[in-house]
This record gives structure tokens, C-alpha cells and sequence, in this order.
């Protein structure tokens, strides 16, 4: 490597140079799906975010331990700390054990998952597999007079803490504001101030997950999984703690506050966080019709579509921006995206197709030096990508006649490739549905142009045995008057 890896600490707020606790190992978590609904745009981005940061690490030859968890306990209605269980009340719409809704939609997700290429995780904990654990730390963090019980449920005691610690460090957020904003509309609060957050929540009669505990029967706060799950796996202290930034929030805040009441010291040591979606300027959100599933985007069954989109598209379209900028979806962008990956791959097609000469025009190690550099830069995928572009413009200039590549420069420009579209941003060429529903189309054409050059000579068998056989393989073809038209028939 030419240069050293970057990276923007969201508690620091500058960039700082990536330095592992223990090289060549490296610890990752971020926050996995709350699994009560299908996958959709907002869960793709941290996934291939974080997925990008994993494949350059594994490929910056470190030891990387990715955990990454899936949520399936504890995570109210409106993140907050009262009211049902998302899970639960999904169950409970659906008439089905809350544990059928979590192996669905985690089924589900790890389906999307894979169609946008992105790595399973080291270790994939669930939230309900460390009940234990979790009561572990709300005893550590009650010994340590940080959390107070009232009628079975315990709360973390944010003022308490604040006196000796810094609570809002990573939001910015301050004490003060956060008194006055959060004024609790619910009059049979329990909690001393509204800014503090449940540990341990006993359980309603009609609460269906539970466990017995010294407290009540009751299950554990949304934010304390996360605390109890990254350490046990990656330790007191470990390198890297993402998510998206709509977590920074209280989720995160709450992990830290958690972590040093119960440890006395911070354990995550880099923080990254990726930004939002937003849908034709728009944020995302099912009151407002626009919130798109990751079905709905590879099906195009959506109003805000015109089309069906390749995982791929998607995938490339992500990685246009860098991860720390917003990102809007539409439906143009998408068939630019569409375009200029396509556009990448005929050229990664064509460098087979380059004659070498004894010299070159080009020099692919100064380019992959820069992309090198652009991922040391905080992972700047839109650099790498633009870059990639510079090679798709000699490629073709070389096809045509303009550029020249000697023998090096050509296995070099494959090599980078294969190293920097393909390994590290993930994306794919051998799946590419676009090119195949593109040569499946002109096939079609060209057999229906058969037939009725067939028809005009009057020639029905032929014309017949044509037809026949694409209907049989689920083409549905319309006569017009000069012409045909065809589609696929719906499966
Ligand atoms: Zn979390």
C-alpha cells in the first residue's frame, strides 16, 4: 500500500489515521436489521457501506472479525421505550410467533443481501440469544450507581452519569436541550427524566417474549444489545462501531453511555456512520408513498419506476456517492447508473480484445496508485469509480484505434478490474441480468424476423414451428400489421 488508511471518526469529527488495536486483527460491528418488515433501500446502504470497508481490509490483508447483528427483541414502536414490541405487533397483525416473523424477514434479508453481493458477516448474533449477557451489563452498570428500578423495570440514570462522564459526546447533543425538547407526553412515566432510556422493561401481560430475571419477568431495552453483543465477541475495547447516522441518536449515545457506566472506559474506537436516502429529494417513509423495497426496486413493481433494476445497478449507483453524502434515489439516476455500468463492463469485455503493441499510451499503475490512494481517503468510492471510467475511456480508445497498451498495461488494466470494480466494491459481472435480458431480446427478434420473412414467402410451416416454440418457452407473441410485437409471459 502507497498510503495509509483514513478514515472519518464520527466522534472526533475529522478524519484520523486507521490504526488498529491489534494488527493484523481487525473488530468490526454495526447495527444489523430490527427484522419485522421487508428489506428495503435504507437497510442497502450501511449493508454495502460497511461491506465495502470489510472486502478492503480482507484485502489490505488484515484479519478482519465482522459482526453484525439482527435485532429481534426489545425494539419498540417509534424507538422508543414504551408502547409494543415491532416484532410483536408485526406477529400479532400476521397471527404468528414472533420468532416465524424474525426467521422470515431474516430469511429475507439475507436473500437481498446476497443479490446485492454483499459478504455474510463473521458472526451474525441475535439480540434474544444474549439475554444473559445483556443482564450481566445492567448489573454491572446498577453496581456502578448508574440505574435505578421502579415497579421492575430498570432506567440508566443519564443524570448521574453526566456528572461524571460526557453523555452526548458523539451526537453534540447537550443535557440542557435534551430536558427541555423531550418533555414526556406520557403522564405515567416512570422514568426521574425523560432522557433516560430503559435497560430492562418489565414485561405487560399480553408482552408475548419475556424472561425471568432479579428485576420482573421482562425483556431487555433496544439499546443494551449492542453493548453486550460487540463486546463479547470483539472485547472491551475493539476498532470500528457502524451504522447508518439515524442511529447516532439515541441508539449509539445510549451504547457509549452504557459501555463506560459499566466498564468505565469507551470501548468502540472508531465510529462510522453513513448518511440517508432520500427518494426524489424526498426522505423516505411509508406515509409519504414513496418508500420502495428492495423487491420492488429488482421487480420494478413501483409507481416511482419504470423499470426493473439490476442488484448490480443498485449496488453501482450506491457507490457513486461517497458514504458520509446524502443519497437520492430516482428513477433517471437509476437508468444513468444502469448506463455507465454497463458502459464499465463492455469495457472490461473489450480489453481482451486490445491488440498489444510494443509500447503503451497509458500507465495502469499510476491509476491504481489513485485509487488506492481514494480508499485511504475515507473510502471514497466515487473516486475509485471515476477513475475506472478514465480506464473505460482508453479501453474504447484503444479498440478504435487511439490508445495504445503493451503487454503489461493490458494484463494490468484486467487486474484492476478484477481488484478494485469486482473484489473490493463488490460488484458483479458474471450476474449481469441487463446484458442478458439484452441478448435474450435480440435472439427473440431475430427468430421473429425469421418468421416473417418465412410468412412473406408463405412458407407456415416454418412460420408455425417458430411461433410454437417461443410461446411454448413463455413468449407471448401479437401479430401486427406489418410486424410482431412479444413480451415475456408473467411466471
Ligand atoms: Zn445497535
Amino acid at each position: 500500500m502507497s498510503s495509509k488508511l483514513f478514515i472519518f471518526n464520527t466522534i472526533s469529527r475529522k478524519k484520523e489515521e486507521f490504526i488498529p488495536l491489534n494488527p493484523p486483527f481487525v473488530g468490526i460491528y454495526v447495527c444489523g436489521p430490527t427484522v419485522y418488515g421487508d428489506p428495503h433501500l435504507g437497510h442497502a446502504r450501511p449493508a454495502i457501506t460497511f461491506d465495502v470497508l470489510f472486502r478492503y481490509l480482507q484485502y489490505s490483508k488484515y484479519k478482519v472479525r465482522y459482526v453484525r447483528n439482527i435485532t429481534d427483541v426489545g425494539h419498540l414502536e417509534n424507538d422508543s421505550d414504551y408502547g409494543e414490541d415491532k416484532i410483536e405487533k408485526k406477529a400479532r397483525l400476521e397471527q404468528l410467533e414472533p420468532m416465524e416473523v424474525v426467521q422470515y424477514y431474516s430469511d429475507r434479508y439475507h436473500d437481498f443481501m446476497a443479490q446485492l453481493n454483499v459478504k455474510k458477516p463473521s458472526i451474525e448474533p441475535r439480540a434474544s440469544g444474549h439475554i444473559i449477557e445483556q443482564m450481566q451489563l445492567i448489573e454491572e452498570i446498577e453496581k456502578n450507581g448508574f440505574a435505578y428500578t421502579v415497579n421492575g423495570s430498570v432506567y440508566f440514570d443519564v443524570e448521574a452519569y453526566s456528572k461524571k462522564y460526557h453523555y452526548g459526546k458523539l451526537s453534540g447533543r447537550v443535557l440542557e436541550d435534551l430536558y427541555s425538547n423531550t418533555r414526556n407526553l406520557d403522564g405515567q412515566d416512570e422514568k426521574r427524566n425523560p432522557f433516560d432510556f430503559a435497560l430492562w422493561k418489565k414485561a405487560l401481560p399480553e408482552h408475548i417474549m419475556r424472561w425471568q430475571s432479579k428485576w420482573s419477568v421482562g425483556f431487555p431495552g433496544w439499546h443494551l444489545e449492542c453493548s453486550a453483543m460487540s463486546t463479547k465477541y470483539l472485547g472491551d475495547v475493539f476498532d470500528i462501531h457502524g451504522g447508518g447516522m439515524d442511529l447516532i441518536f439515541p441508539h449509539h449515545e445510549c451504547e457509549i453511555a452504557q459501555s463506560v457506566a459499566a466498564h468505565g472506559k469507551e470501548t468502540v474506537r472508531y465510529w462510522m456512520h453513513n448518511n440517508m436516502i432520500t427518494i426524489n429529494g424526498q426522505k423516505m417513509g411509508k406515509s409519504l408513498g414513496n418508500f420502495i423495497t428492495l423487491e420492488q426496486l429488482f421487480t420494478g413493481e413501483h409507481v416511482v419506476l419504470t423499470k426493473a433494476y439490476n442488484p448490480m445497478t443498485i449496488r453501482f449507483f450506491i457507490l457513486q456517492a461517497h458514504y458520509r453524502s446524502t443519497l437520492d434515489f430516482s428513477n433517471e439516476a437509476l437508468l444513468a447508473a444502469e448506463k455507465g455500468f454497463d458502459r464499465m463492463l463492455e469495457a472490461y469485455n473489450n480489453i481482451n480484445n486490445i491488440k498489444p503493441s510494443e509500447n503503451s499510451t497509458v500507465n495502469i499503475s499510476e491509476i491504481r496508485n489513485k485509487c488506492v490512494d481514494a480508499l485511504n481517503d475515507d473510502l471514497s468510492t466515487p473516486i475509485v469509480i471515476s477513475c475506472l471510467f478514465d480506464v473505460v475511456k482508453t479501453i474504447n480508445g484503444a479498440i478504435a484505434g487511439n490508445e495504445k497498451f503493451d503487454k503489461q498495461n493490458i494484463d494490468d488494466c484486467k487486474k484492476l478490474f478484477d481488484d478494485f470494480a469486482f473484489e473490493i466494491l463488490g460488484l458483479t459481472h458474471e450476474t449481469n441480468i441487463t446484458n442478458n435480458n439484452k441478448i435474450l431480446s435480440e435472439v427473440v427478434n431475430l427468430l421473429l424476423n425469421e418468421r416473417l420473412l418465412a410468412k412473406q414467402r408463405k412458407d407456415f410451416e416454418a412460420s408455425d414451428r417458430i411461433r410454437n416454440q417461443l410461446t411454448s418457452l413463455g413468449i407471448e407473441i401479437k401479430d401486427t400489421k406489418d410486424s410482431f410485437e412479444w413480451k415475456l409471459k408473467k411466471q
